[in-house]
């Protein structure tokens, strides 16, 4: 009897960079390997090879500033984004990548990568944090949304697109291969967001497998 054939694409595991040098990344980690991916902390360039997605986790976004270019890790992950590999951004994950960061320090910097304006703890009246359900477009049940010194998203370019809102101000967007969150889905044991990610990746995977066989 001849051999069964391999199937001609192999369903593999992800492989998900949690950016790891300040902040929520642990809950990331065990979001992410709860949902069967392998998830592995990233914290110098080198580690960024064979990676599928990467996450940028909330924290201080001056802090992981300062230490993504320390670590020699801005460009390079810069780069990566830019190509198309999938980022899911929480909270200050979304500051760094903004392309316009106000009420940021002066010497701050972004990777320009999300065609929006953020406001670096701009929910000013509302206590430091504060919990609200989120309607998602595409979830039947509202998400419970954990926001601690949120950023306000101020501004976003017509490319991008809005999946929930507060006080009609944007907290869920997708632009390209980047999802932002303004608050923490890491913190609720609410997984549908960190599901939604690695759908997104696994679609980035096939889609890149299309173009090297097609
Ligand atoms: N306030 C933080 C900043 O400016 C973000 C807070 C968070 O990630 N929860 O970076």
């Amino acid at each position: 009897m001849a051999p069964r054939e391999q199937p001609e694409v192999a369903v593999s595991t992800p492989r998900i960079g949690v950016l790891a040098l300040q902040g929520a990344f642990r809950e990331h980690i065990q979001a992410l390997t709860r949902l069967g991916a392998e998830a592995v902390p990233l914290r110098s360039p080198n580690e960024l090879a064979g990676l599928d997605g990467v996450v940028l986790p909330g924290g201080e976004s001056t802090t992981m500033d300062k230490l993504l270019r320390q670590f020699d890790l801005q460009q390079p992950l810069r780069r990566q984004l830019r190509a198309g590999l999938p980022a899911m951004a929480t909270c200050a994950g979304v500051i760094l990548l903004a392309n316009e960061v106000r009420d940021g320090l002066p010497n701050q910097e972004s990777l320009h990568l999300l065609p929006i304006a953020v406001r670096r703890n701009a929910y000013g009246r509302q206590p430091e944090s504060f919990e609200s359900d989120i309607e998602l477009q595409g979830f039947d049940h509202p998400f419970r949304g954990v926001f601690i010194r949120s950023p306000v998203v101020e501004r976003v370019d017509d490319s991008v697109e809005v999946l929930g809102t507060v006080d009609d101000r944007p907290v869920a967007i997708r632009s390209g291969r980047i999802l932002g969150l303004t608050f923490h889905p890491e913190l609720t044991g609410d997984d549908r967001l960190h599901r939604l990610f690695l759908d997104d990746v696994e679609e980035a995977g096939a889609a890149r497998d299309t173009e090297e066989t097609g």
